[in-house]
């Protein structure tokens, strides 16, 4: 890998340039310049390009792929997230002051009960459409789902450990992770999906019937979306600057009101999910949590960008930085940004490969039967920490 980093890094410099070691920087500064401004750029890309270098070598040895039997590849998250409630368990008392924080569901006798009010009524039926199939499974439990964006249960803040399910959190949460509603139904509703994005199991079809050879794709950078976190703004900014380079742009959301909402510049057209595969570089940032998007990206087989490691999904942890995806630091500048568009430009071979195992993984790894185990694995391991035999609350509808 050394010696072919230093080809490479020969071969992307200049055809004049002179490599002097296997780390293939440059012998003398004449030697390697055409002009002062050429060189400086240059050499920092290649003191960049040899940490890129390192990073993927240094993952791909640590590597090893995971067994997807069982949902196997995920289960290490959901024991994570119970650990917390494994010796006290989970009682009664602890249900009771969870429920301020998500709707309560209960599972009696094979049924299960919702609360009347859903603050969200599609994202409540997409948590249903995958616990209802499993209710013949079930030991009694109470549940409390939060459907917000936001997890809740803070690990510092919060006065005690109480049990309640997120789709996505941060290491400071102590949420139980669960698969979003919007692998069927009740993601964000934007004009081209006016329902909420959803039907995860269509995607995965109508992507990867469009994702383009990689030859035909556009070698750019591209991402469309909303400012739901300014963690966006430098990309965009950059594709301000160098739009041969980058194409990414705000597009409105529901909450636009003029267009310092979309950084002092008029909305975007939005763009499906299939046509993002027209590019080779693919961005995902976080959005007020995670963004469902990221995982759309990989079935377009290009190479995804993904900035910032501290929001997760609970398939996060089984896709590899550097293996699956380029993972990029929050509030990298726009220079930064560059040099790592750059160096997967012109690594064609080393960005083809991530980009495939980044396909190959989330192809075969997060197929609605991964998504439904998780959920069972979830709720009957949740099920056997429950300390007090459930009592129905008669307040609450069947649904
Ligand atoms: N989206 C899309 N095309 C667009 C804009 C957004 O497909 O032109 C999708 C995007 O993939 C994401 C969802 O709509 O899953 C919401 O995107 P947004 O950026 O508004 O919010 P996020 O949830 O990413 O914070």
């Amino acid at each position: 890998m050394h010696l072919l980093k230093g080809i490479a890094i020969c071969i992307s410099l200049s055809v004049t340039q002179i490599c002097a070691s296997n780390e293939g920087m440059c012998m003398t500064k004449t030697q390697c310049s055409e002009s002062e401004e050429g060189t400086t750029t240059r050499k920092l890309y290649s003191e960049d390009f040899n940490k890129y270098f390192d990073a993927i070598e240094t993952a791909l040895a640590a590597y090893a792929p995971c067994n997807s039997t069982n949902c196997n590849c995920h289960v290490d998250v959901l024991k994570a997230d119970l650990k917390p409630f494994k010796a006290k368990g989970i009682t009664r008392e602890m249900i009771n002051r969870a429920k301020q924080y998500g709707t309560h569901y209960q599972v009696i006798d094979n049924k299960l009960y919702r609360q009347r009010e859903c603050m969200f009524p599609a994202r409540c039926s997409g948590v249903e459409h995958f616990v209802k199939p499993l209710l013949a499974l079930l030991p009694d439990m109470e549940l409390i789902v939060n459907c917000r964006d936001w997890p809740q249960i803070h690990r510092h803040w919060s006065k005690e450990k109480i049990p309640v399910l997120s789709f996505s959190k941060t290491a400071e949460y102590l949420d139980i992770m669960y698969p979003a509603w919007a692998f069927w139904e009740g993601g964000p509703a934007i004009a081209l999906y006016p329902t909420g994005l959803g039907r995860w199991d269509r995607h995965r079809k109508s992507i990867t019937q469009v994702s383009a050879a990689w030859e035909l794709k556009e070698p750019k950078a591209f991402f469309r979306g909303s400012r739901t976190s300014d963690e966006r703004d430098a990309l965009v900014l950059l594709s301000r600057a160098q739009p041969a380079l980058v194409d990414a742009q705000y597009t409105k959301n529901q909450a636009w009101k003029s267009p310092q909402d979309t950084l002092n510049a008029e909305p975007a057209r939005e763009v499906t999910l299939e046509e993002h595969c027209q590019y080779r570089f693919l961005f995902n940032f976080r959005g007020v949590a995670a963004s469902f998007r990221f995982k759309h990206l990989f079935l377009c087989r290009s190479l995804v960008f993904h900035v910032g490691d501290e929001w997760q999904e609970f398939f996060y942890p089984s896709l590899k930085p550097w293996v699956h995806y380029v993972p990029v630091p929050v509030r990298s500048t726009p220079e930064e940004l560059e040099a790592l568009i750059r160096f997967f430009q012109e690594h064609d071979k080393l960005a083809r490969d991530i980009a495939e195992r980044g396909y190959e993984h989330i192809w075969n790894h997060l197929r609605m039967v991964d998504v439904e185990c998780y959920w069972k694995k979830l709720l009957k391991r949740y099920g056997k920490l429950i300390r007090y035999t459930v009592e129905r609350d008669t307040s609450l509808i069947e649904v």
